[in-house]
């Protein structure tokens, strides 16, 4: 049992100063003075000067690994579980990337069940870049109904090169099945939509929509942020009710090139008049970020840290001007209710024990709690 004493709690939302109990795994009281809960059995840490958040939920991570698309020396490595808990992430969904050859779903379940282990709270995607997609069943449907860990399908790919040219009708299939599977199974089913850089945009979603009674809310479309045009059509795509996702991992190349900064991103968002529940930014993690030099020929090879998210929610806040609760909760609730998370992305009794003291003045992480757990990395990666 935890007793955290004297914090400034954001559930997101700010509750001012309380005490927070944890037992085992779960939330279990938030109250203004909780000394009696004290007993031989219990840790209480005093958080004064501190700010008490929610784990950060982190919506899209190769978690085995990304990239290849430089040859098979550019595949990036999988997720070590302190990567998550060093940037206060204690909830990740992995999803494929480009490559669904050489990697698999069953080797995705694994490192699911595996990070599991470690204390991190995983969930998975099912299916794959291209269509048809990959599965293990040979149905999304049956994956996402009979194996526990798929809660949607993705990161399935428009607008890009790199894409299979999805059809508005093939997409639309794809959405229906993930969404009655979800029906089914009291899961969202949600669609995890890569979306790249050509003219396209996000018009394969929007004709879905226009078509079909498909809710725009089963779309969660990525990357929205990877240059300024997409971003217009994010905006406009959000006023249709669309949800947007924001990636943190990049380059100095990268913005250079006209990527906005995921940070910036979303200060640009809500100063749209877009709300929070629709906002959320994740890291890419581990997916592969190249660098090209003028002639096109690749120079250097990062990879996308999941730690970005935490630097990205911190730059919104003391660079963008964005309100601290809306920040966290673009990284906290609004992942969750998107993807029907029910006891993850809020401070809540009943909830999982997924708990982040951040520094009052820099938001720096100094103490990081996944199920109830201190998992806190005090290394640098
Ligand atoms: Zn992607």
């Amino acid at each position: 049992m935890k007793l955290i004493k004297n914090a400034q709690v954001f559930s997101p939302t700010s509750l001012g100063q309380k005490d927070v109990f944890i037992a085992a795994n779960k939330i279990i009281a938030i109250e203004d003075d909780l000394s009696h809960m004290n007993n031989e059995f219990t840790e209480v840490i005093d958080a004064h000067g501190q700010i008490l958040t929610p784990g950060f939920v982190d919506s899209l991570v190769h978690i085995t690994g990304g990239g290849g698309e430089g040859g098979y020396a550019t595949r990036t490595p999988e997720m070590k579980v302190e990567e998550a808990f060093i940037g206060g992430v204690t909830t990740v969904i992995g999803a494929l990337g480009t490559d669904a050859e050489t990697r698999s779903l069953e080797n995705l379940l694994a490192k699911t069940y595996g990070l599991e282990e470690q204390g991190l709270s995983v969930y998975c995607y099912t299916g794959s870049y291209h269509y048809p997609m990959v599965s293990i069943t040979q149905s999304i449907k049956r994956d996402i109904m009979l194996i526990e860990k798929f809660i949607g399908v993705g990161e399935v790919a428009i607008a890009d090169h790199r894409s299979s040219q999805m059809s508005v009708a093939e997409m639309a299939r794809v959405a229906s099945e993930a969404r009655v599977a979800g029906m089914l199974s009291g899961k969202k089913g949600i669609v995890s939509v890569h979306v790249g850089d050509e003219v396209a945009k996000l018009s394969t979603l929007t004709r879905v929509i226009e078509q079909s009674d498909i809710p725009i809310s089963q779309f969660y479309p990525t990357h929205i942020n990877r240059n300024k045009a997409l971003l217009t059509a994010g905006f406009n795509y959000a006023k249709l009710g669309g949800n947007l996702d924001f990636t943190t991992s990049t380059t100095e190349q990268i913005i250079e090139q006209g990527e906005t900064p995921a940070a910036k991103a979303l200060a640009l968002a809500l100063a749209e008049g877009i709300d929070v529940s629709q906002l959320t930014m994740s890291s890419d993690g581990n997916a592969s970020l190249p660098t090209f030099d003028e002639h096109g020929l690749l120079i250097e090879l990062q990879v996308g840290r999941v730690s970005s998210l935490h630097q990205s929610m911190v730059d919104a806040v003391l660079l963008h001007q964005v309100p601290l609760a809306l920040a966290l909760a673009s990284i906290t609730q609004s992942p969750a209710d998107i993807l029907s998370l029910k006891h993850k992305g809020r401070i809540k009794v009943g909830n999982d024990a997924d708990v982040n003291l951040l520094d009052a003045i820099t938001l720096s992480i100094k103490r990081v709690i996944a199920k109830g757990q201190d998992v806190t990395v005090n290394c640098n990666l």
